[in-house]
């Protein structure tokens, strides 16, 4: 089972991680902060598993070009960013079964964050509870889940067995 950490908790690891990057996503394409959970990687996207979710299963699409806004994203950067997202959903509804998925491009309105970037980025968060609400699953104030070694490694065997079956 996945473990629930403070908020404090796991602010402290992702600093002691990796410090204060210029670019938190930036960071986590060049490897700079810690083991990334890759799903699938080209020379344009990273589609990943976050490291501290608030909901098991979360997947995330990064588009390797450091693009603060939708007016600097090419509509091809960003067609290719929401196909990947697309895909990411499929999988984890596949992989996951949850009642519903969320789909959502956040990040920082208060420059970088430990946990938050300006650098554009796509979360897909799978909810397993009628309760579920936007509010709660963006947010860190009940907590976030962490896995072990072996969690986390078969978490993204079947997202990557499962990204191969799906176009
Ligand atoms: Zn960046």
């Amino acid at each position: 089972m996945p473990t629930l950490i403070s908020r404090d908790e796991a602010l402290r690891r992702i600093r002691s991680e990796g410090g204060r990057p210029e670019c938190l996503m930036c960071s986590i394409i060049d490897r700079q902060v810690g083991e990334v959970h890759v799903i699938y990687e080209d020379a344009t996207s990273l589609v990943m598993l976050p490291r501290y979710v608030r909901r098991w299963g979360h997947v995330m699409i990064v588009p390797k070009a450091h693009v603060l806004s939708f007016a600097d994203a090419s509509p091809e950067l960003w067609a290719e960013t929401s196909a990947l997202a697309h895909r990411a959903a499929r999988i984890v509804e596949a992989v996951m079964r949850p009642r519903r998925c969320y789909m959502a491009s956040t990040g920082s309105s208060a420059g970088e964050l430990t946990q938050s970037s300006r650098h554009l980025h796509v979360h897909v968060v799978p909810l397993y509870s009628a309760d579920d609400r936007p509010s709660d699953i963006f947010s860190w104030t009940a907590g976030v889940y962490v896995g072990d070694p072996h969690e986390w490694a078969t978490l993204r065997q079947r997202y990557v067995d499962a990204w191969s079956r799906t176009a």
